[in-house]
């Protein structure tokens, strides 16, 4: 039988159930992030991706998802200089390749980022992938960048709980963010319960199982009883699990569908129906067998 840590559907800035998409949760050095963002992998051309920002921060998405693999930080700065938006009311993440997880590389490939983003800080700044013999080094140079305040958060991705485990040996700054794949199919919980344990917020990459949950019954039988669509009742089950979900779409129609998730709650027991389709099945490379 699969543990389950509590849930908790953390919203600080809104008091009703349903929530906004506005919706913070706050990191553990007190900084608030969005819980719904908007993720760029592979979103288009540089025009593309300006359109797609441009979109979703039409559609209120405050917060967006990038990495220097990507190659669209450039795009993602075009549209936020483009943006009515004003850049403090913003939450930009972007992540270290693995190439730059060498000595002093690091810090090189922020002032990258940064440049091509065009901005003077990062909200959050994560190593992309655990790449063994390195993250360790790796943090602590995140570590410095986040003192000189030109990131006011620094997280991780992709970290299982034997990489976290072994990271907080070092660490001076806890990670405030874990970003991993996860989706109804797979859940985590030992993971989750580690984050929890050290205050370590979850967020969900390839939340929408990058479009495969057509052909999972539960998820469109729920759709069609709560009249919303698979999609939003799966990134309905991450909100209610308190964690920070990133879907990616190049459709406008789908950026706004995709954040339309504020009329409706799961009740438990289809908070459990979901909970239970998990089948450890990632549509992802696996942090523990990786070689980029
Ligand atoms: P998602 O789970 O967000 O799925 C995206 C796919 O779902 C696309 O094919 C998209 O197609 C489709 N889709 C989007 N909305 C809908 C909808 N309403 N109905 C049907 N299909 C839909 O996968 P991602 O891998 O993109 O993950 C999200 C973000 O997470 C990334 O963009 C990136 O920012 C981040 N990420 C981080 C990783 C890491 O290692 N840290 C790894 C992978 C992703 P279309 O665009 O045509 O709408």
């Amino acid at each position: 039988q699969t543990r389950f840590p509590p849930r908790t559907h953390r919203s600080s800035r809104s008091n009703n159930m349903t929530g906004s998409i506005r919706d913070c949760v706050t990191l553990n050095n007190g900084i608030e992030m969005p819980q719904l963002g908007f993720g760029v992998l592979g979103v288009g051309d540089h025009s593309a991706v300006i359109r797609a920002v441009l979109d979703a921060i039409d559609a209120g998405y405050r917060s967006i998802d990038t990495a220097s693999v990507y190659g669209n930080e450039r795009g993602v700065g075009e549209a936020i200089r483009q943006s009515d938006v004003q850049r403090e009311d913003l939450f930009i993440t972007t992540k270290v390749w693995n190439d730059a997880q060498r000595e002093g590389r690091t810090l090189a490939a922020f002032d990258e980022s940064l440049a091509r983003l065009d901005l003077e800080y990062l909200d959050l700044y994560l190593v992309h992938w655990p790449v063994e013999g390195h993250y360790k080094q790796t943090w602590q140079e995140l570590e410095s960048i986040y003192r000189s305040g030109r990131a006011r958060a620094i997280g991780v991705c992709n970290f299982m709980p034997h990489h976290i485990n072994d990271l907080l040996t070092v660490t001076q700054v806890t990670p405030s963010v874990n970003q991993v794949e996860f989706h109804p199919l797979l859940v985590q919980p030992k993971l989750m319960r580690v984050c929890r344990d050290h205050g370590i917020q979850l967020e969900a990459w390839g939340p929408l199982m990058k479009g495969h949950f057509d052909s999972v019954r539960t998820i469109v039988d729920l759709a069609a009883r709560y009249r919303k669509t698979p999609a939003q009742v799966v990134l309905r089950w991450h909100l209610q699990h308190g964690v920070v979900a990133i879907p990616k779409s190049s459709r406008r129609a789908r950026i706004i569908e995709n954040a339309d998730l504020y009329d409706f709650v799961l009740d438990a027991e289809d908070m459990d129906m979901l909970d239970a389709l998990n089948a450890g099945k990632r549509f992802g490379p696996d942090p523990y067998d990786f070689d980029f």
